[in-house]
């Protein structure tokens, strides 16, 4: 099988792996997947432009958030997080999650380094932080998805993975990576499993068809 380039999947199969782990996705209707991968996509990117060559990490230190950058391995694999919890506001960077994510594009014919992962991690959080200092996640500015509880009571849901979209777009436009931040995590987890890149691809292809087939 040819190598297929991992640049040339789209954001959008990247943006539907997302959005199929939303606690409701089962209740967007099948016209709308679309327009929650569109929209959490669009802010993400909309946002990058704004913040296009400033500094994120002074951004939030300046903004009371405090930095801490971890060397010893995450115990549960985390790249990054980010905690605003009354008044502790920080970010946490993993860099062993980044060194071992960078010896996995090693191997492929787009390698990152574990400064450029960095890098990536933080402007994913700096996103969730403009969620949250801004008090519009981005989920409030999609349309909510009218269902009923028990089949009796109108409710509103929301569609809270449209924030781990645009987080992603935001990192990968900010950064200016040839690949989506999604693409390492599957060339990481599936290189792990003794997957080979011919066989990540073909992994990845499948995931590309899986989205044509839900949501075109
Ligand atoms: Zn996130």
């Amino acid at each position: 099988m040819e190598v297929m380039e991992l640049g040339r999947i789209s954001d959008e199969v990247f943006a539907y792996s997302d959005l199929k782990e939303d606690f409701a996705y089962a209740r967007i209707p099948r016209e709308k997947r679309q327009y929650y991968i569109a929209a959490g996509l669009a802010a993400g990117r909309r946002a990058a432009r704004v913040y296009r060559g400033r500094d994120l990490g002074t951004l939030l230190c300046s903004n009371g958030v405090e930095i801490r950058r971890f060397s010893d391995p995450s115990p549960s694999g985390l790249h990054s997080q980010i905690c605003c919890d009354g008044a502790a506001k920080q970010v946490d960077l993993f860099r062993d999650t980044a060194r071992q994510l960078s010896a996995a594009m090693d191997k492929t014919p787009c390698p990152v380094s574990p400064q450029e992962l960095e890098r990536l991690f933080l402007a994913h959080e700096f996103y969730h932080w403009l969620e949250y200092s801004s008090g519009a996640g981005t989920e409030l500015q999609c349309e909510p998805i009218c269902t009923k509880l028990f089949g009796l009571f109108p409710r509103q849901v929301r569609i809270r993975r449209t924030g781990e979209i645009a987080a992603f777009a935001f990192s990968k436009e900010f950064c200016g990576l040839p690949v989506h931040p999604k693409a390492i995590d599957y060339v990481f987890v599936y290189g792990r499993e003794g997957k080979s890149f011919e066989e990540i691809c073909a992994r990845l292809a499948g995931l590309e068809a899986e989205y044509q087939a839900e949501c075109l």
